[in-house]
């Protein structure tokens, strides 16, 4: 067997068994043995029958003293009891008629499963059950899919463990000794199949550190991209963006005036700009990245901004018009939904000079958008993008200006690392006379009262957002979903407006309501999560959010960041539902307080696993087995390394470093591979 062989090369994976694995990310050899358990059962030590509570997870020794078979509504029940030389319990299985077989009286096995209790008898309903082998210890738990059994996936593991040997090293080994790694071979075998725990720890160590240097060598590699220091474009420093900043009718704040002069430095240098504007919901990153659209206009250069969302590129796109124009600045859109037509007439504004700003979703980085004479990028939202759309934006240009924003307040050890190569303006003041949203969380029995309360506030001239997890009903999980509660609002809600709005549906019906709601024709907009980036409609001032139990710290603070854009007091009112424990402190630092930096840190420390903090906010791939939130200290030891590894092989050609470069290509994804 080969490494990079397919998995069909193992007994028991026909065309079926492939197609599930695939599912998993696994298609070779390669694949299967760096999938990795979810978690582990403790099957180290066999549990006296007796000496049994209900509820834990355990492994007996007991002989099958009776078995029989019964009906149980329309289910087929076996039904085993089971002893050992301290006492009984009863082993249940349903519809299991292959086990009924494989299962003997009279013969012993080991048992594991969760105890539970039936009418004062102990019982274990369908545990995993084998001959002893003598083999103890933990056992793998594999992420599973359909048409794939945790016992089949384990023995394919076991099958594969004969190409460990051919793995290499991802790492020299001077710098495994330095970082105390362990090797790769003993690592694979104790990750899949640990013999104690110290093992399975070190293992872990290995491969978490791994995953971490693939991911910041990715990003440096990127950043040797991005970085080209000298031939970049200088700006005329004679240009002034006063003209613009005075037609706003608001003064900048301290911060913004800060950002602004911060840029037009790097744009009138000689070096490229790399900035990324991290400012919390509502700070006014919008003035900033326009004073800077307006330098790179008036030096004589095209401007491109994209917007993760098209709702938001048409928001983006009406203020830039209302703004620009009036400078005799011209603004174009470009976005997916666009008709044929309307799109050939923009691509050729865009490549003749016509179109100056350029606002638009990712539809902005496809080949046939061509510039003339790009000198200024923006992303806004940036978390939002991943590492490659970003550099495609870039490379439209011949070296142009790169401008990221930001409202996901990351703790700083994390920037860092994950941001070191970018120049970071921070707007850490809010424009005047905001006050903060006053929330507060209540139980979904106290809806009524909400609705009253929405009521007062829109009789005296506001409007209110109501957002809900799900777009429709589901059976499967038990949320509000938008439209139901769209139904009951418009029921409990007669004589006001009330609109829905959701991913799902057309563009054209999107804008339609985004534009009604911004007008003030609708006074209750129940939505999604659609509107939880950017979108800026200053007189909305209550933010209902349905379920809110369901949702993270970052996400409700973005979705609470939608009101409070006026002068309007505006409200937050989270609609909890059950009484997780997490839930319950996310909602009390939600009332406490409307300071985003605040509320990342906070939601490092309660996080649950995968939540939240995921990789996603910040536009990185998936992890697999590393959580950059609880791994911090193993980031910054990997990126001590990348910057190590790339010093001496910028390019990773060596043979030294096939392995690393092989896996940064698998995780950043193929069209990477075109940056290194
Ligand atoms: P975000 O940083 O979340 O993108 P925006 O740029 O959308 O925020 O700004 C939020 C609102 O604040 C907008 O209505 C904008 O016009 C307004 N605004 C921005 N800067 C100021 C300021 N210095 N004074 C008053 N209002 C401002
Ligand atoms: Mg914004």
């Amino acid at each position: 067997m080969k490494l990079q062989e397919s998995v069909t090369s193992l007994r028991g994976v026909g065309p079926k068994k492939a197609e599930a694995l695939a599912r998993l990310g696994i298609e070779t050899l390669e694949d299967l043995i760096l999938f990795f358990p979810k978690s582990y059962e403790d099957r180290s030590r066999v549990i006296d029958i007796a000496m049994l509570s209900v509820g834990s997870k355990c492994l007996i020794k007991g002989t099958v003293i009776r078995k029989h078979e019964n009906r149980y509504g329309r289910k087929q029940r076996l039904v085993l009891k089971v002893a050992d030389a301290t006492g009984g319990i009863e082993v249940v299985f349903f519809n299991a008629g292959y086990i009924t077989k494989s299962v003997m009286e009279g013969e012993e096995y080991l048992f594991y499963g969760q105890v539970s209790e039936n009418r004062a008898h102990l019982q274990m309903i369908h545990p995993a059950f084998e001959k002893d082998d003598g083999r103890r210890g933990l056992v793998p738990v594999y992420p599973l899919t359909k048409g794939i059994s945790q016992s089949e996936l384990r023995k394919l593991e076991n099958q594969a463990r004969e190409v460990y040997s051919q793995t290499q090293e991802l790492l020299p080994s001077e710098m495994l000794e330095a970082g105390r790694l362990c090797p790769i071979g003993y690592a694979l075998n104790n990750i899949h199949f640990p013999v104690e725990k110290q093992a399975l720890q070190e293992a872990r160590y290995r491969f978490i550190f791994d995953e971490l240097l693939t991911l910041q060598t990715g990003l440096f590699a990127v950043r040797q991209n991005m970085r080209n220091k000298d031939n970049g474009i200088s700006f005329d420093s004679s240009v002034s963006v006063e003209e613009y900043v005075d037609s706003l009718g608001y003064k900048l704040t301290g911060a913004q005036r800060r950002c602004i002069n911060e840029i037009t430095a790097d744009l009138e240098s000689s070096r490229v700009m790399n900035r990324l504007v991290q400012g919390d919901v509502g700070s006014g990153k919008t003035a900033v990245a326009e004073a800077a659209m307006f330098k790179t206009v008036r030096c004589g250069f095209q401007a491109v901004l994209m917007a993760p969302t098209e709702i938001l590129a048409k928001q983006h796109y009406e203020g830039f018009k209302s703004r620009f124009e009036k400078h005799g600045i011209s603004v174009g859109i470009l976005t997916g939904s666009m008709g044929a037509a309307a799109r050939r007439d923009t691509l050729e504004k865009i490549s003749d000079g016509r179109i100056q700003i350029l606002v638009g979703t990712h539809a902005v980085i496809q080949k046939d958008v061509v510039f003339c004479r790009l000198g200024l990028v923006i992303t806004d939202e940036q978390h939002r993008f991943g590492v490659n759309q970003r550099t495609a934006l870039k490379a439209k240009g011949d070296n142009p200006n790169v401008l990221v924003m930001t409202a996901t307040p990351i703790p700083r050890t994390l920037a860092v690392i994950l941001y070191g190569d970018l120049d970071v303006s921070v707007i850490d003041e809010m424009p005047p006379g905001r006050r903060s949203v006053d929330t507060k969380c209540v139980s979904d029995r106290e809806r009524a009262a909400v609705y009253d309360f929405v009521e007062d506030q829109l009789r005296s001239g506001g409007q209110a957002y109501v957002v809900a997890p799900l777009i429709e009903e589901s059976e499967a999980v038990d949320a509000r979903s938008a439209e139901e509660v769209n139904e009951e609002l418009n029921e409990r809600f007669k004589s006001y407006n009330v609109a829905l709005i959701h991913g799902a549906m057309k563009q054209s019906d999107k804008d339609r309501i985004m534009n009604e709601f911004a007008a003030g024709d609708i006074d209750i907009l129940v939505a999604t999560v659609v509107i939880e980036v950017g979108i800026n409609v200053p007189n909305a001032s209550v933010m209902v959010i349905e379920n809110a139990e369901r949702f993270g710290l970052a996400q409700l603070h973005q979705l609470r960041g939608r009101v409070g854009r006026g002068d309007r007091q505006s409200y937050c009112r989270l609609i909890m539902c059950g009484n997780s424990e997490v839930a319950r402190m996310r909602g009390k630092i939600m009332e406490e307080s409307c300071d985003g930096f605040y509320i990342a840190e906070e939601d490092l420390k309660l996080r649950g696993p995968g939540e939240i903090f995921g990789t996603r906010q910040h536009g990185l791939p998936d992890l697999n087995i590393a959580d950059l939130a609880r791994h911090v200290n193993i980031l910054s030891h990997a990126k001590e390394c990348a910057v190590e590894i790339l010093r001496e092989d910028p390019e990773l050609s060596s043979e030294r470093y096939s392995m690393l470069r092989r896996r940064i290509v698998k995780l950043f994804g193929e069209d990477f591979a075109l940056n290194l």
